[in-house]
């Protein structure tokens, strides 16, 4: 068996705006809030996009599609507050129909133009099956599959989409990709730290949850890895890469 190499702690030296990729409201939070949490502390500009209007995440029977769709967003933007995340972007898909479509594509791409992250998170598009017991949201692979397709080879080529030029979005590289939700992840961030902030940011998702106590103790008790001492910490992990910029791009705005 070939030994997995030990992830490494992140280098975000050369990041200054990060964009956080993701299906529903609340996924942001369980995948990457104490990330999120830390680069902001550090002064780095996180958005927030959520590709879908969560109008599926239903509990309660009295509760409109419309109410519903309204109230995520303000969960989401209240957990994003918790977390020091100013800006949140909703694409308002169909959730459960979240389909990589050239038209989201393009609106995807155009939000990279305009934002200019040095770094993009995303989930994995290649997740289907998670441990033994949960088939992975459909949603989920999606959005890692619209995050990359607009981010390679659309956001950096001046041949795709130029009419964006006549906006102001000009072509945008990348520096660096976080993807989440894999087997063998080489970055890992320690957030240990900011635990009970990323637990409120979860539990900010109140529509989603009938028993809040139950979700919190699950996230302590079971997230998270045991130490030798039988304490725990808590990490957030990513399979990473990072792409060379050319001089041209280097921004002038
Ligand atoms: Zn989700």
């Amino acid at each position: 068996m070939v030994e997995a190499k030990k992830p490494q702690a992140p280098d975000l030296r050369d990041v200054e705006r990060a964009l956080v990729i993701m299906a529903h409201p609340d996924d942001p939070d369980f995948s990457c809030a104490g990330t999120a949490i830390q680069m902001s502390r550090q002064g780095i500009e996180v958005t927030y996009m959520i590709l879908t209007n969560g109008d599926k995440g239903n509990h309660n029977p009295l509760v409109t599609r419309n109410q519903l769709i309204l109230m995520r967003k303000e969960e989401q933007r209240a957990a994003a507050d918790l977390c020091g995340v100013k800006q949140v972007i909703f694409m308002d898909e169909e959730d459960g129909f979240l389909r990589p479509t050239f038209e989201l594509r393009k609106r995807v791409c155009r939000e990279i133009r305009r934002i200019r992250p040095q770094l993009i998170i995303c989930p994995s598009p290649e997740r289907y099956l998670v441990g033994d017991g949960y088939i992975n949201h459909p949603d989920h692979r999606n959005a890692g599959l619209v995050a990359l397709e607009a981010i390679f080879p659309a956001a950096d080529n001046p041949m795709f989409y130029p009419d964006m030029a006549d906006e102001g979005y000009l072509p945008h590289k990348i520096s660096q990709l976080y993807v989440t939700g894999y087997d063998d992840p080489t970055v890992e961030i320690d957030v240990s730290a900011d635990l009970d902030t990323k637990i409120q940011a979860i539990l900010a998702h109140k529509s989603q949850f009938d028993q809040p106590a139950e979700m919190e103790k699950w996230l302590r008790e079971r997230w998270g890895d045991e130490q030798a001492d039988g304490s725990r910490r808590y990490f957030e992990r990513f399979k990473a890469m990072r792409f060379d910029r050319r001089d041209e791009e280097e921004e002038s705005d």
